[in-house]
């Protein structure tokens, strides 16, 4: 069976120095296709680790790079989704992959003249071959840009190839194939020829269209809506009882939430979580705390046992916060072991002074 190459040109990639897909990434990296980062790594499931017991899958192939020293050493396994202690795991020397898209073009074209079609490349990343009159077309999804994949429901058979195949089969109808492009370049390229066949035939393998309904309902709006452009330091959050903070963002009034509100209330006794308790202790404290101080605090006292007991009640209302404000972005500095939690939002233990936020009467 030959080794699973087909996610090697996924950015980010991650191989082993010593394994299956070593000597494939090496060969992306020397013919140009890829360019490779040294990295340390852990293993998700590793027998030799302290956590092997805990796997949710003894077998996951889940790689993910230690983080820089003095970072938030608790990364998520990109596979299965639990939560890994990289400073407290075997780490292994590999490759970190990047795809160079432009030299994929070139060797997607090169790929199509070699079985020996006629190719115009117009727009970037559509390869137009014409025979009899009859057009289709060869799509590197990673290379051509949003518009271009959503509108391209052209009269002609379109075949959809991709360096990162995860992120571009959902824009595909159902069951539709999506040709990976580290398979044509390390395996054979022959399953193009059957594809523009059908595709000349009038048979698509695939008509690239606007993106089918989103199977999973998708992400309901933030609950406080920012202007374009605002980021954390325009958000301020406040103190305003033990049950209760106050929020104020540009163009709207400030408004209180409790903890059933924000979604950060236990969800059988609807009383606050934990984390409720860690954002109301952060404005007591102007958006700076740490496991140690959180525990000694005289007002709005929150025990912590250790770091790591501080940090799990982080990670989820660093999400939450995410959520409420429909931002990306960290809410928080980077987190460490020696290093504070310090809010990139305006934290505070009283409300600002009103007439900041509202319109001065006339
Ligand atoms: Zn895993």
């Amino acid at each position: 069976m030959p080794p699973d190459v087909a996610s090697l040109l996924t950015p980010g990639a991650i191989v082993d120095r010593v394994g299956p897909l070593a000597e494939s990434a090496d060969r992306l990296v020397t013919e140009g296709l890829a360019r490779a980062s040294r990295r340390n790594i852990v293993r998700c499931a590793n027998p030799d680790d302290f956590d092997f017991i805990d796997a949710v899958d003894p077998s996951c192939p889940g790689r993910v790079t230690v983080p820089e020293a003095d970072l938030d050493d608790w990364v998520w396994c990109p596979r299965c989704e639990r939560r890994l202690e990289t400073s407290r795991k075997q780490a292994f020397e590999a490759m970190v992959l990047q795809p160079d898209l432009p030299a994929l073009r070139a060797r997607v074209e090169q790929m199509l003249r070699s079985l020996g079609m006629l190719v115009r490349e117009q727009p970037v990343g559509v390869f137009r071959i014409e025979s009899d009159g009859k057009e289709a077309a060869v799509v590197l999804m990673d290379a051509c840009g949003f518009a271009v994949r959503t509108q391209l429901t052209v009269e002609q058979g379109a075949i959809a190839v991709a360096a990162d195949c995860s992120k571009f089969g959902w824009q595909l109808p159902r069951g539709a194939p999506l040709l990976a492009a580290a398979e044509l370049v390390l395996l054979s390229p022959d399953p193009l020829l059957p594809a523009w066949r059908a595709a000349r035939a009038g048979a698509p393998r695939v008509i690239v269209g606007a993106p089918p309904p989103a199977r999973t309902a998708p992400s309901p709006a933030p609950r406080f809506q920012l202007p374009p452009g605002a980021g954390w330091n325009d958000v301020t959050i406040y103190y305003v009882d033990g049950a209760t903070v106050g929020i104020a963002v540009p163009g709207a009034r400030p408004v209180h939430a409790s903890a059933i509100e924000l979604g950060m209330a236990k969800e059988t006794s609807r009383t606050p979580s934990r984390r409720f308790a860690l954002l109301l202790h952060v404005c007591r404290h102007r958006g700076r705390t740490d496991w140690k101080s959180a525990g000694f605090a005289d007002d709005e006292p929150i025990s912590f046992d250790n770091f790591a007991a501080f940090r799990m009640q982080v990670s989820p209302l660093r999400r939450d916060l995410q959520r409420l404000f429909g931002l990306a972005d960290d809410p928080f500095a980077p987190l460490g072991r020696c290093r504070p939690l310090v809010a990139a939002f305006r934290a505070l233990p009283e409300a600002p002074g009103e007439l900041a936020f509202l319109p001065r009467a006339g």
